[in-house]
């Protein structure tokens, strides 16, 4: 690996500061991604500007107004051991709990985790031409590309997977992030927080140099609200989601759906929320036919290769399974 400097500022803004200050910095929060990134060589900053001696990030707590909010370097584990969490949004402590390995999760962080880069191993492999890398196409779509855990969705110029199976649950959720540069505090909603894939960005995430996550929000949860959440993996541990999903919907007097977030993981280059899906919920009451019609509609604009195709099927299963587990959560 090549030396870089490692700096620890004491504050966010701070960190930002440092960001802003050289081209060729980066964040770093649990280091599980982007060490393995570095070490592979596609990415040799000269500065990792740290986050782990940044003071008010690690905290998971309550708002005045009922809000949570979660710092930027909270780890997985600690997110799915916190009352707060198990309390009031438990599919993020599942989700946090099932991924990657205990070790993984202690070091995790809720913030790189949404930000960690895909695991395409054309992306990982510096000998591979690949669109983030700045080549000219992807190669998974070429002629003999390996594509098993290739992007189903908006995989026309890249079929990348973004991999995080927190983020279907905090789509669901509806999320705010919390962006820090030098001089202020901004809040993005959680889907307008992607970028599309292009030649030459590597990140799947719209902030720029200069920008770090400082946290992340959650509107306070109405008791009445259902919401489950499912992934579907080879391993059982030290591997990601070939899909995950999250569903959240509120139902009127007679069982009826009023209102419905779905989010599918692992399926397109960042996460993907499912509005068909959302669309095909409202007005019925969720029964095991209704999970079914949803999964078709949910998939029905899917756009698998030959090597995915297994997993339109795949995230029907995850779809119908999160509406299972939503119906026995109220
Ligand atoms: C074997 C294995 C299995 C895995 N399984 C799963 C799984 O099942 N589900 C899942 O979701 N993940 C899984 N992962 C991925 C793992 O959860 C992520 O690598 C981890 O969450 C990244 O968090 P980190 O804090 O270590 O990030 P880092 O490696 O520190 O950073 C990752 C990226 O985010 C950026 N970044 C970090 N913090 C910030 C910040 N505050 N603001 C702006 N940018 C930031 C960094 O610059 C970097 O680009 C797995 C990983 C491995 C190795």
């Amino acid at each position: 690996m090549k030396a870089f400097q490692f700096v620890r500022p004491r504050s966010s803004t701070e960190a930002a500061q440092g960001l802003a200050d050289s081209a060729d910095a980066r964040v770093h929060s649990g280091g599980c991604d982007l060490l393995d990134r570095m070490k592979e060589r596609i990415e040799e900053p000269a500065v990792l500007v740290s986050l782990c001696d940044a003071e008010g990030l690690g905290d998971v707590r309550i708002e005045e107004d009922g809000s949570i909010w979660i710092g930027a370097r909270v780890t997985l584990a600690q997110l799915a051991e916190s009352d707060v969490v198990r309390r009031f949004l438990p599919t993020l402590g599942e989700a946090a709990g099932l991924a990657a390995s205990p070790q993984l999760r202690h070091r995790a962080t809720i913030a790189g985790n949404l930000a960690q880069h895909t695991r395409c191993g054309y992306y990982r492999v510096k000998s591979f031409p690949c669109l983030k890398r700045g080549g000219d196409s992807c190669p998974v779509r070429a002629d003999g590309g390996v594509q098993d855990t290739a992007g189903i969705f908006g995989n026309a110029a890249c079929a990348s997977a973004h991999p995080s199976s927190l983020a279907p649950v905090l789509g669901s959720l509806d999320a705010e992030i919390a962006i820090r540069d030098a001089k202020t505090l901004r809040f993005v909603a959680f889907a307008d927080f992607w970028a599309a894939p292009a030649k030459g960005r590597a990140s799947d995430t719209i902030l720029k140099s200069g920008e770090v996550i400082e946290a992340v929000r959650l509107p306070a949860r109405d008791a009445k609200q259902h919401v489950g959440f499912a992934e579907i993996r080879q391993k059982k541990a030290f591997d990601w989601a070939l899909v995950s999903c999250a569903v959240r919907y509120e139902t009127d007097a007679e069982g009826r759906v009023t209102q419905a977030r779905a989010w599918l993981g692992s399926v397109a280059p960042a996460p993907y929320r499912a509005t068909k899906a959302e669309a095909a919920l409202v007005g019925k009451a969720v029964t095991d036919e209704v999970a079914v019609k949803v999964g078709d509609a949910a998939l029905a604009d899917a756009t698998p290769l030959a090597g995915t195709t297994y997993k339109v099927q795949l995230a029907k299963v995850a779809l119908k399974r999160a509406l299972a587990a939503a119906r026995e959560k109220a």
